[in-house]
């Protein structure tokens, strides 16, 4: 099989409801990029009572109010065999915000309520007064320096061996007032408190996605090159350079 020919499938979940700060744009970075290595994706959407889709490669939710995310809670949980065994075998998923936080083990909102999560992230989140709101500059071992915009009243907090996405936050708060890290990774599965849409300004995150993706339809470690890609992220990285002098 080549996975030159073989569509890749990007499933969206909750597109009508996990959308804020244009989050779904990350299922069409996701998409040009794949073109641009010379891939063919289609981009699904599962949104609520939907029958959960049997063929897919890399799966993306975004952020949502407090609202929105009680409203899709418990349709999400009647998907969670799907999504745990998903990650299990390492499909590559990204979840911002509101949606990192469902796939933690709770999130308790701003009036109490407690949603119960996936329980696929150790992690869990207590919204506080201070919402926290404004541009993030954060530093990843593994992806580098990370830019982003959060806006969330929710704060994480890591399980004992949960690894976090980025290490050391220097502009903005990212998982919570105090710890100084940013989002979470477990396997291939990265949340991330980053809007923007994330991917947007992070071409590794992005990459990482899809060479998981790739890696996993072929058995093998793959990792894409492609002189139409570099040329792109030479503009990205001209507005990484303007993200990274912002302030809040
Ligand atoms: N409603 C959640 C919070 O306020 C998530 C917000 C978001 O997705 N930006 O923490």
């Amino acid at each position: 099989m080549s996975i030159f020919t073989e569509e890749f499938n990007i499933l969206e979940l909750y597109t009508k409801q996990m959308n804020i700060y244009g989050d779904t744009g990350n299922s069409q970075i996701l998409k040009k990029r794949m073109e641009l290595y010379s891939l063919r994706s289609n981009i699904l959407h599962y949104n609520i009572g939907d029958v959960f889709p049997t063929k897919v490669d890399i799966i993306v939710s975004g952020g949502g109010q407090d609202s929105s995310q009680m409203r899709v809670a418990e349709d999400l949980l009647s998907i969670k065999d799907h999504l745990k065994l998903h990650a299990l075998n390492s499909t590559p998923m990204l979840v911002v915000c509101g949606m990192y936080q469902l796939f933690g083990n709770y999130f308790e909102t701003s009036t109490g309520e407690k949603i119960s999560g996936l329980s696929i992230l150790d992690a869990h989140t207590v919204a506080q007064d201070k919402r926290l709101i404004g541009n993030v500059i954060a530093s990843s071992n593994t992806f580098g320096t990370l830019v982003g915009y959060e806006n969330h009243s929710g704060q994480t907090t890591l399980g004992a061996k949960a690894t976090a996405l980025a290490e050391q936050v220097s502009l903005g708060y990212g998982n919570d007032a105090t710890s100084q890290t940013e989002g979470i990774i477990y396997k291939n599965v990265i949340g991330t408190y980053l809007h923007g849409p994330v991917l947007s300004k992070n071409p590794k995150l992005a990459d990482y996605l899809i060479n998981c993706a790739v890696t996993k339809r072929m058995g093998y470690e793959v990792q894409l090159t492609s002189n139409s890609v570099a040329k792109l992220d030479e503009l990205v990285e001209q507005a990484r350079k303007v993200a990274q002098k912002l302030r809040r």
